[in-house]
């Protein structure tokens, strides 16, 4: 055939396909081999119609935690660059058994390592951040008529060190290859149904949210939503990358995540969140005067902790408290370093309470309305629930209150901010 017509029709079958979509599937979708086959009977599906699909997995169920114990057993204090080539074995286990059970039932799929499509990340293992992607290799792929499999959570430095995005990782790898490759849609497919009012095993009454704000739901998953990584999230709003998340059991549309919810008039509170993996360190009898913060923070970023919220108030008596919150795995080792800051500066007793949890409302629309951390408080009074902390931000509250109450808070909360269903 002459080659320019071969060249038309080519381009023909090219645009003939119904749009580009990246699907990615958290390990819950694919921890056992019936869910593995599940989503390759839906990746084929989408095919079928006519997409062109590009498929980002995480590693299958529990993997990445089991791996991370069994580093523990062999170094408790291992090198992150060992970690990362550990780590990114489990979503390269994901990727090969997700092509092989799409070759199954008939469909061309090829699987990728991060590394191989060109993920380029910085050096910074365990919590590396995408430079660069270089989308070509996929493309090709695409063009060959293949569904593309890329391992999530992975990249590599451009000195070809395998390196991880962080926790949840796999959710950013979606994103960027979403926008990388200006897909026409980027979906997540969990084992929830989409983003929900606050936790439904908290409170049953939760209600499935149709549309939110990057911002909302940015904010939820830093106060403890867990269904979406953060960071993920900053970048699909950076770029503007509509987000749908939804399960991977059912067809049933999520909810979707984007820039400005059209309504006539912003919900107040759009959700309650909980977040019980924090505790509190508190420094007593600090003296109120010049560089007495500076001392504690500084040590404490150094030594690669990061903190939370933070309290302090002005003193009447010359001496005040320093209270802050911190990761619960990190409370050990920031309780050490502010009693050593503490004995420098001649401050008194340090207190460290992992027995706390942090309740948070989230809505743009606190932004317009007043009196919402009022009836927050008094939400909280009415059940006897002492706050011990406060801390806001433009579109929520946050109390830091004992864990024994923290679901009763919760449930509280939802229905008196009109959420039950
Ligand atoms: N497998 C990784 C983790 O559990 C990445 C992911 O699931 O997105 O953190
Ligand atoms: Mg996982």
């Amino acid at each position: 055939m002459d080659i320019n017509l071969w060249n038309i029709l080519f381009e023909e079958k090219q645009t003939m396909h119904k749009g580009l979509i990246v699907q990615k599937y958290g390990g819950s979708s694919v921890a056992n081999v019936e869910r593995i086959q599940k989503v390759a009977q839906r990746v084929v599906g989408y095919s079928k119609k006519g997409y062109q699909l590009v498929i980002v997995v995480s590693a299958l169920g529990d993997t990445t935690d089991e791996l991370i114990e069994l580093a523990d057993k062999i170094n408790p204090n291992p090198s992150q660059r060992e970690m990362d080539m550990l780590l990114s074995t489990g979503e390269q286990i994901s990727v090969a058994l997700l092509a092989m059970a799409i070759h199954k039932l008939g469909a061309r799929a090829i699987s990728f390592t991060g590394s191989q499509v060109g993920i380029i990340t910085d050096t910074s293992h365990t919590q590396a951040r995408i430079i660069k992607i270089d989308g070509n290799k996929i493309k090709e792929e695409l063009k060959k008529g293949n569904i593309v499999i890329v391992a999530g959570f992975q990249g590599v430095t451009l000195n070809q060190d395998i390196t991880t995005l962080g926790r949840g990782g796999s959710d950013l790898t979606a994103v960027a290859l979403a926008k990388e490759l200006k897909a026409d849609a980027c979906e997540i497919y969990t084992d929830v149904e989409g983003i929900y009012t606050t936790d439904p095993r908290i409170e049953p009454r939760a209600r499935k949210i149709k549309e939110i704000t990057y911002d909302e739901m940015l904010e939820m998953a830093s106060l403890g939503a867990q269904v979406m990584q953060a960071r993920s999230i900053e970048v699909a709003k950076k770029f503007d990358v509509p987000l749908h998340v939804r399960s991977s059991f059912s067809d049933k549309s999520g909810t979707m995540i984007i820039k400005e919810v059209k309504k006539m008039e912003d919900v107040v509170v759009n959700g309650v969140t909980l977040n019980k993996n924090e505790a509190k360190i508190t420094l007593c009898g600090v003296l109120d005067k010049p560089g007495v913060a500076v001392k504690l923070f500084k040590n404490l970023a150094d030594a690669g902790v990061s903190v939370d919220m933070i309290v302090q108030n002005v003193s009447h008596t010359r001496s005040t408290d320093i209270s802050f919150t911190i990761v619960k795995p990190e409370s050990a080792k920031a309780a050490r370093i502010t009693k050593m800051v503490a004995g420098k500066i001649g401050a008194g007793e340090v207190l460290l309470d992992e027995d706390i949890a942090q309740v948070s409302i989230v809505g743009v629309g606190m932004k317009s309305h007043r009196g919402v951390a009022a009836k927050m408080f008094g939400i909280l009074a009415d059940n006897k629930i002492n706050i011990e902390m406060i801390s806001t931000s433009d579109i929520s509250i946050s109390c830091i209150i004992k864990k024994k109450n923290a679901e009763i808070a919760v449930r509280k909360l939802h229905k008196e901010f009109g959420l039950n269903k």
